[in-house]
């Protein structure tokens, strides 16, 4: 027996667009290996696209996103298993313009702690400049002793008003 539908129920909306998704699904009969070999990792932004902004279709790429496209423990966990158990080579990182972060400090961390009375175990990632944390973030990447593959490590930022990636130079350092 089906749940009773709720028009205020925004899952039930997905729900629906899921029946109808599935009405038209074609199996494409691939196995689980991303077919262009390459892992995305990028901010959880509403405004991102992923797949429009870099032409992917299914079956092309791992994306793995998190508030802010940090390069975490768990994204390096993904990453390895990306490229050690499904064949991925290449990484793309992606930040953004406006993104959610860069309003935030580790304060947030201290906040919560006094609001429910414990500190989480992460940490916030809070940047203020996206560019000097997608440089970071392709460092922790190609510095893991996890990955398989860090030759083929690229940054980007995205800005939201335009679509446009805009690459990252890794060795350039804003502050000498
Ligand atoms: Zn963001």
């Amino acid at each position: 027996m089906s749940p009773p539908h709720r028009d205020d129920s925004v899952i039930d909306r997905l729900v629906d667009a899921n029946k109808r998704y599935a009405s038209e699904f074609i199996d494409p009969g691939m196995d689980a290996r991303p077919v262009l070999k390459v892992a995305v990792v990028a901010c959880m932004d509403a405004r991102l696209d992923l797949h429009a902004a870099l032409g992917l279709d299914l079956g092309d790429c791992h994306t793995i996103r998190n508030a802010g496209g940090v390069v975490t423990d768990d994204v390096i966990r993904s990453l390895t298993i990306s490229q050690r158990a499904l064949g991925t080579r290449s990484v793309v990182l992606i930040h953004h313009t406006g993104c959610g972060l860069l309003n935030l400090t580790e304060d947030f961390r201290y906040e919560l702690e006094d609001e429910v009375g414990q500190r989480p175990s992460w940490a916030v990632e809070a940047f203020k400049d996206a560019e000097q944390d997608v440089r970071q973030s392709m460092e922790r990447v190609r510095t893991s002793p996890f990955l398989l593959h860090t030759d083929d490590v690229r940054g980007f930022v995205f800005d939201v008003t335009t679509g446009l990636l805009r690459e990252i130079d890794p060795t350039i350092d804003p502050e000498p």
